[in-house]
């Protein structure tokens, strides 16, 4: 441990409402972290990209925030980018097990890292032109793809199978592009077709909210 960053930089935290996937409409401290070099053209995060702008913020402050929220009813911590796991995460994760250890954990990354740290659920959002590593594939609970066109769910279909190959069998979730309207169709269609898929909305950019 005594390598391991103590602080990680921060673009912002807050205590919401997690607005997609499987936990989506449920009470949640999310932690920003500063840093990404995967480049999504369509990323509505550009702002997370460069991390020598965030400050860099000790993990036990983080964890005592965490533990704020907790006491005000978020029911987990979201651990997101940025592309989070560009850090070790495992003394962030040490420090929200001491401050609060009932606050299950919850990572959404890219995969293309090693995994570190200690998570109760991982939502991997793979890219196509940055796939995920197997060991992401493998350690998932769920695997939502981001939807603009026919290419994607091609894309989706292969990471899924991808992850079966890996042994693991996440919950399978597409989301149309933010105001994509051939994403939003093709994914409407394709979830139709496929029982095994469901739809997931940024519900929280449709109310307004962060
Ligand atoms: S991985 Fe996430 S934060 Fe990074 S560019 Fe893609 S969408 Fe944006």
């Amino acid at each position: 441990m005594s390598n391991c960053p103590i602080k990680l930089p921060v673009v912002e935290t807050f205590h919401s409402l997690q607005g997609e996937g499987i936990h989506g409409g449920r009470s949640a401290f999310f932690i920003r972290l500063g840093g990404c070099n995967v480049g999504c053209s369509w990323c509505d995060t550009k702002h997370s990209w460069p991390a020598a702008v965030h400050p860099d913020i000790d993990v036990n402050e983080l964890a005592a925030a965490a533990a704020m929220a907790q006491q005000r009813g978020a029911g987990f911590a979201v651990i997101t980018g940025g592309e989070p796991l560009h850090h070790n995460l495992q003394p962030l994760c040490q420090a929200l097990d001491g401050a609060a250890p009932a606050l299950p954990r919850h990572l959404e990354t890219s995969g293309v890292d090693p995994l570190s740290g200690c998570f109760a659920w991982i939502t991997l959002s793979p890219k196509r032109h940055q796939p995920p590593t197997t060991e992401l594939l493998s350690r998932c609970h769920e695997l939502k793809v981001v939807i603009h066109g026919a290419e994607d769910l091609a894309f989706a279909q292969t990471m899924a199978e991808a992850a079966q190959a890996a042994g693991n069998t996440p919950e399978l979730l597409l989301q149309p592009g933010w105001q994509s309207s051939s994403g939003a169709e093709q994914a409407l269609e394709f979830v139709r077709a496929q029982p095994a898929w469901r739809l997931s909305l940024q519900s929280h950019k449709w109310l307004g909210v962060r």
